[in-house]
């Protein structure tokens, strides 16, 4: 049982114990598993459209696919429109928090962070820093200095919402928009950093012939002060001991996005290497070039990969990933990730007989293999409701109208 006050878990645990104390109280019956909304710890709104784009890994499917629909959310009202279908794809798939990649437009942050306010939904994003980017999509160290800061001010920190600063990559930042990005996150140490680290074999090579004297990737980072408690890291799949050594000693954290790693060949996580070094990890989509907006597949996914190189990953470690681990990674884990009482109540109802085969596979199972099979069988029509601070957001049964009017 789980007791919820203006959209604040009060109480957990069981019915027999809490129905007594809470006589009286309206009790609604849950049909399913009741688990935590699930936190994306990675994910990019405006590729949503360019999910499945084929042919080419990393660098190749940036040029060919993604930077020119990037180039579309100049424009406020298409930035919105895909902000709205975004959120309400999160909440389908029961994700209720999420650290989102925008565009490089600052108004494509103000359409994101509004619909988000609409829908009440925790979620962090920030304007995406690219100097060096391609033509229509890239800004200048000073004029992305002043539209983060202007965005700060106008985001950060209000209702549910947080900011983090967010350069793409290492390629696509000069020497002087990095250094800007640290004193940025200088002058805010409460912000996060989000970026991508080590995902791709080319990536990586590029990086080092335009570092020679860096140790490694992360290394480059930690030279414009990007690392530290705060700093998300998206992917990490080609890490150096010395880089997992540093992740560890600075706090920062992996989003482990398999589905993005495997769609673009980019690689298998090592889980083992992480672990040696105690790197905080949680799980990340990364669509669009993730293959599903599914926490659960993700995570059914997470095991596929960790397996490949002999770490069978537990279903109960793989859902505190999609929950409570990116909830830590996030800083948000005060707010949500795992109904203690005192957390906000954004949760999610799981219906294990969701399909024909999820139902014989799980029937008269215990909670592990339910779990498991919910994870590799699983996907958004297992995704039976959605909460968001109490309030049923997404309910399969009966959809609702969306926040922004669309049915
Ligand atoms: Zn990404």
């Amino acid at each position: 049982m789980l007791v919820v006050e203006d959209g604040i878990v009060v109480a957990r645990g069981s019915h027999a114990d809490l129905a007594r104390r809470y006589e009286g109280v309206p009790v609604e019956l849950l049909p399913g598993l009741v688990v935590p909304g699930f936190v994306d710890a990675h994910v990019h709104y405006p590729q949503m459209d360019s999910i499945a784009a084929h042919g080419a890994q990393l660098l190749d499917w940036l040029d060919r696919h993604i930077f020119p629909a990037e180039r579309a959310f100049a424009e406020r009202a298409y930035a919105d429109a895909v902000a709205a279908a975004f959120l309400d794809e999160l909440l389908r798939n029961g994700t209720t928090s999420a650290l989102v990649f925008p565009t490089v437009h600052a108004q494509s942050v103000d359409a994101l962070f509004e619909a988000a306010q609409r829908r009440a939904m925790r979620l962090l994003s920030g304007k995406v820093l690219m100097d060096l980017g391609p033509e229509g999509l890239s800004d200048t160290p000073l004029s992305a200095r002043a539209e983060s800061e202007a965005l700060i001010r106008r985001w950060h920190g209000r209702d549910r919402l947080g900011y983090a600063i967010t350069p793409r990559f290492v390629l696509t930042s000069s020497d002087d928009q990095l250094r800007i990005a640290g004193a940025l996150l200088a002058a805010h140490p409460d912000l996060l950093l989000h970026t991508h680290l080590a995902e791709n074999v080319g990536e990586c090579a590029a990086v080092a012939e335009r570092f020679l004297d860096a140790s490694d990737y992360l290394d480059v980072y930690d030279r414009f002060g990007l690392v530290g408690a705060r700093s998300v890291f998206a992917h990490g799949v080609h890490l150096s001991d010395r880089a997992c050594a540093r992740l560890h000693d600075s706090g920062a954290g992996i989003a482990v996005c398999p589905s993005s790693n495997l769609f673009l060949g980019s690689g298998f996580f090592d889980f083992g290497q992480a672990d040696r070094c105690k790197v905080r990890l949680g799980l990340g989509t990364d669509v669009g070039a993730g293959t599903s907006f599914s926490m659960l597949r993700t995570a059914g996914l997470a095991y596929q990969v960790a397996l490949a190189r002999g770490d069978p990953l537990d279903p109960f470690r793989a859902l505190f990933l999609a929950t409570a681990g990116s909830a830590a990674l996030l800083h948000i884990d005060d707010r949500v990730g795992c109904l203690e009482p005192g957390q906000e109540a954004d949760f999610v109802v799981l219906d294990c007989a969701a399909t024909p085969l999820l139902a014989r596979r799980t029937a008269g199972r215990d909670l592990a293999e339910r779990l498991f099979a919910l994870q590799i069988l699983g996907d958004d029509r297992a995704i039976a409701r959605t909460y968001i601070l109490g309030e049923c957001a997404w309910d399969r049964e009966a959809p609702i109208r969306s926040a922004d009017g669309a049915s």
